[in-house]
């Protein structure tokens, strides 16, 4: 009989078996979470989910070619939408249910001896639900050290993208360029029109942009400098941080202390 083969890419749970799982006896989890959404003319709804997988698998096995121990869960699809719902099809759960199935995930990590969870999220309409959860888990007893990053540049890295967007951009188009070009049409490039706020000092607070309103064909802002040498550059940058962060999480013993020495 021959061998079995080494994987080239350990930790990828979806491609593990029982046996690969037990015996690879994960140190850290990391969930990524994504969005299924309207991303203007030129981009397919399921970007978000793309671009943070190929970010977190990017990292994960970055960090266990440098004998971290991290499991990679599949990434969530479906998040939180309110200020898209008025755009067909972007698919959306509620703020609590979100949280109701964090604190779960992360129940069952602690349930499954893992003590230490990062939160990989690729979707602006979470990190403020992301932020109570992990309030709302810090005030149960016995959960694992949960944390959340979008990415993680290297210090002083100097990003390639000219025209900034929040939504549908140079940025994101470029990370689809170099992910998924056959979804991107490129026929459809246009500078995107941003709403203009009517009280200009709101931008200096905190509110839910309604997006039909901030970007009425669902992405804002020039694409027609995107490229895939950016998209690859953008996303290789975060990993890089993200798999240094793993290293060390996954090197560093859990203690009742944590994060603490
Ligand atoms: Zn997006």
């Amino acid at each position: 009989m021959s061998e079995r083969p080494v994987p080239a890419f350990p930790g990828l749970l979806e491609e593990m078996t029982v046996e690969d799982v037990r015996a690879f006896d994960p140190e850290v989890v990391v969930l990524p979470l994504g969005s299924t959404e309207p991303h203007g003319p030129h981009l397919p709804m399921g970007t978000d989910v793309w671009q943070v997988t190929r970010l977190a698998r990017l990292a994960v096995e970055w960090a266990n070619s440098r004998n971290a121990r991290v499991l990679l869960y599949p990434t969530l699809p479906i998040t939180n939408n309110v200020n898209f719902r008025r755009f067909p099809f972007a698919l959306r759960v509620g703020v609590r249910t979100l949280m109701s199935m964090l604190v779960d995930i992360v129940t069952q990590c602690r349930d499954d001896g893992v003590r230490k969870v990062v939160l990989v999220n690729g979707h602006g309409g979470n990190p403020d639900t992301i932020r109570a959860t992990l309030r709302e888990i810090a005030g149960m007893d016995d959960m694992p050290f949960v944390c959340s990053t979008g990415g993680i540049p290297p210090k002083g890295w100097q990003s390639p993208i000219e025209h900034a967007s929040d939504h549908g951009g140079e940025n994101e188009t470029s990370r689809m360029l170099w992910i998924r070009p056959d979804l991107v049409r490129e026929d459809r490039f246009a500078d995107n029109p941003f709403g203009r706020l009517a009280v200009p000092l709101l931008a200096e607070t905190n509110y839910v942009r309604p997006w039909h309103l901030y970007v009425p064909v669902s992405a804002g802002g020039e694409t027609r400098a995107s490229s895939a040498a950016k998209g690859r550059a953008v996303t290789e940058a975060g990993a890089t941080g993200l798999a240094d962060l793993l290293v060390e999480l996954s090197a560093t013993p859990w203690s009742e202390r944590f994060p603490y020495e």
